[in-house]
């Protein structure tokens, strides 16, 4: 099938090469004209697994285009998707300007019938408005063309999202018209093979459904380091409560540990848009606004730690301190800062007057574009480059790279031999038997040692 995809970021080109690989002949349109020619020779913008010889093998096979021009891309799609960002606004509602402007843009140059496909995360009623801003341009250009406008919302998880797109746990269509789940399930036919994973429903409970996923994993998140702060007081272990409780199949092993926030392009600010959506209906939202007070004092949490160890002794606090950081992206595997606990980590040791020597193994180059150059920040090839001449160590992203260290040789490096672990992703005794000092969150021993 011909389809064209607007927007070129981590979800427009993942599901664009995706498509491409099984076979539909798809046309990325961006209007950043510097990612698309740089994705025309090759060079990728992200980082996530696996996508970088996906899209050259099938740009090269003539399955996947990139482009700044609308109408061509528009002319192209029997299926045209629109996955631009939804950032949120300045009072946490969904911001829809960038895809009201798409919408737009259909409506201006729609020359044949099509399905115009929702990916974006977008408020309940949105597709109402997609489909108004289309249908006043085809009015104004005095044309009538048939169109629907169905909601299609993207479950994929960055770092992972290759796979996720390739095979997906469910397609969920919100569709009003049943032509239009046709097209949609033709269109995911080779992803849909082995069982049906297409979950029909109206627009706006797909709508929903998306922030409600989204919403009911940061809950999670937020649970537990909720509990991991009671732990932290009671002088109990959260990773021995958390062995305890992800047995019960009720409860789970998936987004129950601990941690120094949630951060990324999506639970933040869906739990905000789906908090303010209710007040726009009357509705308080307790329970989310909970999830993200939670989360936002979680952020803080590894910095309380530290100046809760460097207030301690004679020293003079965190002032003049220099501090090694591991990991600057929300999470491993993507490149992606966007509302990283790492930032505030970093803003509170500026703040606090101390030098960062950071590395991450993929988000340098977002680091620097994010922070710039400045007096005390160092940014450091690898991870040990990071250790020297520091004084503490502070791991923000569990990168799979950082979890063995040679401890004898961080406690040789470190200048005040002090591991503050924002991921619990190091066993406190084996840490300790290295002699170095430690602290993870909810490990209630760190403050009674
Ligand atoms: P992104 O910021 O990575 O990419 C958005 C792209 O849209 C940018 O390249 C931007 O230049 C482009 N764009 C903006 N206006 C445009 C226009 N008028 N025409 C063409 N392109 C335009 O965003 P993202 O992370 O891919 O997220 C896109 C949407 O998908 C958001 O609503 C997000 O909430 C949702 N989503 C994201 C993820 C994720 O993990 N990132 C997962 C599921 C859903």
């Amino acid at each position: 099938m011909r389809v064209a995809i607007f927007g070129t970021g981590y979800v427009g080109l993942v599901t664009g090469t995706c498509l491409a690989e099984v076979g539909h002949d798809v046309v990325c349109v961006d209007i950043d004209q510097a990612k698309v020619d740089g994705l025309g020779q090759g060079i990728i913008p992200i980082y996530e697994p696996g996508l970088e010889p996906m899209v050259k093998a099938n740009h090269a096979a003539g399955r996947l285009a990139f482009t700044t021009e609308a109408a061509s891309a528009i002319a192209h799609g029997q299926v045209v998707f629109i996955a631009v960002g939804t950032p949120p606004d300045e009072d946490g509602s969904a911001d829809l300007q960038y895809v009201l402007a798409v919408a737009r843009t259909i409506g201006r140059h729609l020359a044949q019938p099509a399905v115009v496909v929702n990916k974006s995360t977008v408020p309940v009623g949105t597709a109402d408005k997609v489909r108004a801003a289309i249908a006043a341009e085809l009015a104004a250009r005095g044309v009538e063309i048939a169109f629907d406008v169905v909601s299609n919302p993207e479950f994929l998880k960055e770092g992972d999202a290759v796979a996720d797109c390739m095979r997906p746990d469910r397609i969920v269509i919100g569709a009003d018209n049943p032509d239009a789940v046709a097209v949609l399930r033709r269109l995911y036919a080779p992803f849909n093979r082995n069982r049906d994973r297409v979950v029909e429903m109206d627009v706006r409970s797909a709508e929903l459904t998306k922030y409600a996923a989204n919403a009911m994993l940061a809950t999670k998140i937020s649970f537990m380091n909720e509990i991991a702060n009671i732990a932290e007081r009671v002088g109990a272990d959260i990773e021995q409560v958390r062995q305890g409780i992800g047995s019960d199949p009720r409860i789970g092993w998936h987004f129950i540990y601990p941690g120094a926030g949630y951060g990324g392009s999506c639970f933040p600010k869906d739990v905000q848009a789906l908090a303010r959506t209710a007040a726009q209906h009357g509705h308080q939202a307790q329970l989310l606004n909970a999830v993200e007070a939670v989360n936002d004092g979680q952020k803080g949490h590894l910095f309380e730690l530290i100046q809760r160890h460097y207030d301690r002794g004679e020293d003079e606090g965190v002032r003049g301190k220099t501090f090694a950081v591991w990991g600057l992206a929300f999470k491993p595997n993507t490149d992606d800062m966007r509302a990283a606990p790492s930032r505030r980590l970093l803003a509170q040791l500026w703040e606090a007057g101390a030098t960062v020597r950071v590395f991450d193994p993929e988000a340098m180059h977002e680091a620097r574009r994010v922070f710039g150059e400045r007096a005390d920040l160092v940014f450091c090839e690898t991870a040990y480059e990071a250790l020297e001449g520091a004084d503490a160590l502070a791991v923000i992203t569990e990168w799979k790279q950082f979890r063995s260290p040679d401890f004898a040789r961080l406690r040789q490096t470190l200048g005040d031999a002090v591991v503050f672990d924002g991921r619990n992703i190091y066993d406190p005794q084996e840490i300790e038997a290295a002699g170095l000092a430690y602290y993870g969150i909810g490990r209630g021993r760190s403050l009674h040692a």
